[in-house]
C-alpha cells in the first residue's frame, strides 16, 4: 500500500473516531465502507501473497528442471562420447581381426580366404573395364629337402624370405598370396599373357638367386610355375585347377620351368 493510501486511511479512521462526528448522518455508512475496504484490502494482500508463493515455487521448479535437464544433457554427451570411443575401438578390433583372419601368420602374405576375395574383385574389375588379367601359380621345387636338411624352423625362415622377395618384386596393383605350404599365387591385373610371362620369369629368376640365409653359401631354390590369362567368364576356381594340373606337368618335366596357357 502506498504512503498516500495509508495516510488517507489513517485520516478516515481518525475522523470516524472523533466524538464530534459520531452523530453525523454519513458516519454509520462511512464507517461500514471503511471496514469493508479494510476487509477487501486484507483479502487482496492474502491473494497477492498466494500468487507470490506460486510464482516463487514455479521459479524454483523451473530452476530445478533446468538443472536436471543440464545434468541429463551432460550425462548424455558423456555417454555418447563413450559410445563413440567404443565404436572406434570396435571398428579397429574388427579391422585387426579381419586382417589377422585373412593373412597367413607365417609369411604375412594373404591367405586363401583373402586371395579368393581379391580374385573375385579383380575379375569384376577386369570385366567391367574390358581389361585382361593374368595369374600365376609358383611352387618352390624340392622344398621338403630344405626341411629335411636344415630343420622345419629353418624351412619357416626360408619361406618368409621367399615370400618377402615375391612381394617386393610386384608392382603396385599386383597381388600375391600363400596358396599352400610352399605354393604362391600371383595375381596380375591389367596384364596380358605376354607381359605376365616376362614378369613371372623375372620373379622366378629372383627366387633362384635368393640367399635363404640357412648356411654360409647355403642352398638356393628353384621354382616351377604356371601362368595363364584369365578367360572371360571362366570361374577363377577352374583357372586355378588348370594351374595345378600344369604345375604337375612342370614338375614331371624336371622342375625349374614356367608353363603357360592361353
Ligand atoms: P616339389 O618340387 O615336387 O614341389 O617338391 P616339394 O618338396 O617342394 O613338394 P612336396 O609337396 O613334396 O612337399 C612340400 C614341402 O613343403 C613339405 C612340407 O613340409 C613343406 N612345407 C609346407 N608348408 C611348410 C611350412 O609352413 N613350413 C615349413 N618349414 N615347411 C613347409
Ligand atoms: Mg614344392
Ligand atoms: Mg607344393
Amino acid at each position: 500500500m502506498s504512503t498516500r493510501d495509508r495516510a488517507l486511511l489513517d485520516e478516515v479512521e481518525t475522523l470516524l473516531a472523533m466524538e464530534a462526528h459520531r452523530d453525523h448522518p454519513l458516519h454509520s455508512a462511512l464507517s461500514r465502507l471503511y471496514h469493508r475496504h479494510l476487509e477487501q484490502r486484507d483479502r487482496l494482500e492474502r491473494l497477492v501473497n498466494i500468487a507470490d508463493g506460486f510464482q516463487q515455487s514455479a521459479q524454483q521448479d523451473l530452476h530445478q528442471t533446468r538443472h536436471q535437464l543440464d545434468r541429463q544433457l551432460r550425462r548424455q554427451r558423456k555417454l555418447s562420447r563413450i559410445a563413440d570411443r567404443y565404436q572406434d575401438l570396435l571398428h579397429e578390433r574388427n579391422q585387426a581381426l579381419e586382417d589377422a583372419s585373412s593373412r597367413d601368420p607365417l609369411t604375412g602374405l594373404a591367405n586363401r580366404r583373402r586371395i579368393n576375395r581379391q580374385l573375385k574383385r579383380t575379375i569384376a574389375e577386369s570385366e567391367r573395364r574390358g581389361r585382361p588379367f593374368s595369374l600365376a601359380m609358383v611352387d618352390i621345387d624340392h622344398f621338403k629337402r630344405i626341411n629335411d636338411r636344415y630343420g622345419h624352423a629353418a624351412g619357416d625362415r626360408a619361406l618368409i624370405v621367399l615370400a618377402q622377395a615375391l612381394e617386393s618384386a610386384l608392382r603396385v596393383d599386383d597381388f600375391c598370396g600363400r596358396w599352400g605350404g610352399e605354393e604362391f599365387l600371383v595375381v596380375l591385373p591389367n596384364t596380358d599373357l605376354v607381359q605376365a610371362e616376362s614378369m613371372v620369369t623375372r620373379l622366378c629368376d629372383r627366387l633362384r638367386d635368393l640367399d635363404l640365409g640357412l648356411a654360409p653359401d647355403g642352398p638356393r631354390v628353384t621354382a616351377s610355375g604356371f601362368i595363364t590369362e584369365h578367360r572371360p567368364r571362366e570361374d577363377y576356381r577352374d583357372t586355378i585347377r588348370r594351374a595345378d594340373r600344369a604345375l604337375l606337368s612342370a614338375k614331371r618335366d624336371g622342375r625349374d620351368r614356367l608353363y603357360q596357357a592361353e
